[in-house]
């Protein structure tokens, strides 16, 4: 075991690194400048922790929010590392005794509020130490261009001439390519390397459903997360206070946070939810900032969201610990009118209609009948490849095609006989024979499409024209008012006489309520329940939240491996020495009464590490999709079969390969070999255009190979 990989064990408890994690610690550990910019829950923290414990002195973090301070400098300490914060919340005593120790060498890791940096003194302190590395956490701070600017964050721009030679590592999570540039120029990073990671959080299931009988399908996802956190937003002050009330009327263990409680009782219901006291908590946006809890479940948005980036920052607070989790919308049209009356108190004019702009982009996802995952990315400038993600409401339920040949062709038609320069209400008139001013001033009832359409509501032909712009057949020219207009792949489909397109029907809510997580993972149930149990009385005894203790991961592979010894409590995710040290015979112990009491045997530990590293990225239920393939697979399916049998693509399927194979399971795919000629064209393509991205594979051999085959194939020479 390398150095770094011991040290990540004994003082993390973790066996493996995460993705780009080792080559971030190594490229701190070498004395370089870094950036970060990986998603929520990805794991920046250990980028700096790790180095700060394997090398000499001690390591600044800069951090802007309290609350997280206290909690990260909690979770080291219990890890066995010398930390300690510095804010306003100590006194100048308590404040006096860690500058003592800091300057004494006995700190590994000293947390540092931004605004203690304006103050002299602070400064000569911080001079008067041995700093092996600056870590910059929430770098977007500094950049006015970012969405969360704090002025304190203008002192660190000394840093680099203050403590020259000092590495200093920037990392954030949001960060558009103008905020990353301000950040390294700000902070004067010297030429940085610099590590960027897709937005895509796979363990997140991303759902809309109508908001019919909302309470009822609030209720209904709120047993599917049974005795787990969950964090529902809504819309006023009001809604919280309504809806955790009649939660708990029902029995549900719910309390409202918002900005409008006093302070006390906002404080007093937030660490509520963070020590596990309260399952749910009704807010608005304003609740999340100051959490890191890791293990959110469930995120419901009982209203429409103000923009996508605020949506897709509200759901982050979902799934930090990697474990499978689900964010719902419940999303009804009218709740636009809503947003919009409030949207008249913007007195700026650019404002305004950029709040109106950014709140169509949120019904946009929410009206997509194409994968949600792959439109959010793509918005975020990311792109997705895979066809199924597997893991949003329109990937997961495959609905029912019809024949959509001769309404696609009417709606083309009106919108090449209109000039392909009006938007989709326009073009709804016309096929339905509307007259309204714009269409007589335009003469165009006078086309023969004009009233074309009676077999289909208006809402129906929304639908389906939204439907033909993610599939290539129309494309949207975006602005104030976004028009329409038939693309190149559409005009010759429509000169093709033989062409047929086959669209899904449109279909109401699917709420999978059923959801066996023991099962799904298998681990045993009532034992987990136990270690939480005992997770939470030590946590109280200790005053710190649970999951500071252990994480849920930690405590479904105890659930799973029972082990019985301190020897194989070690191997559990999560313990370190320290942890084993501290919490190791109480658990045990819980355990071995347990197996007593039950008669119940455990699942045997894998001999290697890494093999038991399960999947633990993929949406809720991939992993028993995940093992449907392996066993299929063993069977020696074929790859059509196996798609059959899940209702997946043939793409899909590869990609469950790859990742099958990305966890360390030994796979006998030989049989899946297509001829040889195949293997060596598509192959020969592959080293000719490198195999990351597939689109160039595909020109590069005239689209004579589908991409499924070059998939097969990429994966197939990897061995
Ligand atoms: P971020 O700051 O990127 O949002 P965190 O640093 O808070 O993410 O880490 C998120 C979670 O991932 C934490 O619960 C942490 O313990 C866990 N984690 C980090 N690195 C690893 C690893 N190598 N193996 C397992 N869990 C990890
Ligand atoms: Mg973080
Ligand atoms: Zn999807």
């Amino acid at each position: 075991m390398s150095n770094i990989n011991f040290a990540l064990k004994r003082h993390f408890g973790y066996d493996t690194f995460r993705p780009q994690q080792r080559e971030i610690v190594l490229n701190v550990l070498d004395g370089k400048d870094t950036f970060v910019l990986m998603p929520t829950g990805s794991g920046k923290s250990l980028c700096y922790q790790l180095p700060a414990v394997a090398s000499d002195g001690v390591a600044l973090v800069i951090s802007p929010l309290i609350a997280l301070m206290k909690d990260q400098v909690d979770s080291l300490i219990q890890n066995g590392i010398q930390a300690a914060y510095i804010n306003s919340t100590l006194n100048k005593d308590e404040i006096r005794t860690i500058m003592t120790d800091a300057k004494s060498g006995m700190l590994d890791i000293l947390y540092v509020a931004p605004e203690r940096l304006s103050i002299n003194d602070f400064q000569e302190f911080l001079q008067s130490l041995s700093i092996s590395l600056i870590a910059i956490d929430e770098a977007h701070c500094i950049s006015e261009w970012g969405h969360d600017f704090r002025p304190e964050y203008r002192n660190l721009r000394q840093f680099k001439s203050m403590f020259p030679g000092v590495p200093i590592i920037a990392l954030t999570a949001t960060a558009t390519e103008k905020v990353r540039k301000d950040i390294i120029y700000q902070l004067s990073l010297d030429d940085p390397e610099i590590f960027i990671s897709g937005f895509n959080r796979e363990n997140l299931t991303l759902n809309v459903y109508p908001k019919k009988n909302a309470y009822g399908t609030i209720t209904k996802l709120l047993d599917k997360y049974k005795g787990e956190s969950a964090i529902i937003y809504c819309f006023s002050r009001k809604n919280t206070e309504e809806l955790a009330y009649d939660l708990a009327e029902d029995g549900y263990c719910a309390l409202a946070y918002h900005a409008g409680l006093d302070p006390v009782t906002r404080k007093k219901n937030q660490e509520a939810f963070v020590a596990d006291r309260v399952d749910i908590i009704v807010a608005t946006i304003a609740f999340g900032m100051g959490i890191d809890k890791p293990d959110v479940r469930l995120v419901i948005h009982h209203t429409l969201p103000k923009s996508l980036e605020g949506y897709y920052q509200e759901i982050g607070r979902a799934g930090r610990d990697g474990l499978p989790a689900e964010c719902v919308m419940l999303y009804s049209y009218g709740d636009k009118t809503k947003h919009e009356y409030f949207f008249r108190d913007i007195k700026d004019n650019k404002e305004r209609d950029n709040a109106r702009i950014k709140l169509q982009q949120v019904i946009d996802y929410a009206s997509l009948r194409s994968c949600r995952r792959k439109h959010i990315l793509e918005y975020f400038g990311e792109n997705y490849e895979s066809e199924n993600c597997g893991g949003c409401d329109i990937c997961m339920n495959p609905s029912e095609m019809f024949d959509a040949t001769e309404i696609t062709q009417k709606i083309l038609s009106a919108c090449i006989r209109t000039g392909n320069r009006f938007g989709k209400n326009y073009l709804i008139d016309i096929l339905k024979g509307k007259k309204t001013d714009q269409v007589l001033r335009n003469k165009h009832h006078d086309l023969s499409v004009f009233g074309i359409v009676s077999d289909y509501t208006r809402d129906q032909l929304k639908d389906i024209v939204s439907m033909l712009i993610p599939t290539g057949y129309m494309s949207i020219r975006k602005g104030e008012y976004p028009t329409l207009s038939v693309t190149r792949k559409a005009a010759e489909w429509l000169n093709d006489k033989n062409a047929k397109i086959e669209l899904p029907k449109i279909k109401g809510t699917v709420i999978d309520a059923y959801r066996e997580v023991s099962e799904e993972f298998g681990f045993d149930a009532g034992l987990f329940a136990k270690l939480r149990e005992l997770r939470k009385n030590i946590a109280n005894d200790k005053g710190v939240p649970p999951f500071i203790v252990f994480g849920d991961v930690s405590l479904r592979e105890m659930a799973r491996f029972m082990p019985q010894t301190r020897q194989e409590f070690s191997r559990i995710s999560g313990v370190g020495s320290q942890k084993l040290k501290l919490f190791g015979d109480a658990f045990l112990s819980v355990i071995s009464k347990y197996r007593q009491d039950n008669g119940v045997s455990p699942m045997s530990f894998p001999s290697m590490p890494s093999a038991r590293t399960r999947i633990r990225k993929g949406s809720a239920g991939a992993d028993s999709r995940y093992q449907k393939t392996k066993e299929l697979l063993e069977q020696k399916k074929s790859l059509k079969d196996i798609a059959a049998a899940h209702g997946f693509t043939v793409g899909t399927i590869l990609s469950h390969i790859e990742r099958l194979i990305a966890v360390g399971e030994k796979l006998d795919l030989a049989y899946l070999m297509p001829n040889q000629k195949t293997f060596d064209a598509v192959s020969e393509a592959l080293d000719v255009c490198g195999d990351e991205t597939l689109g160039p594979v595909f020109k590069h051999l005239d689209e004579k190979y589908s991409y499924d085959t070059i998939k097969l194939v990429r994966l197939l020479r990897r061995f």
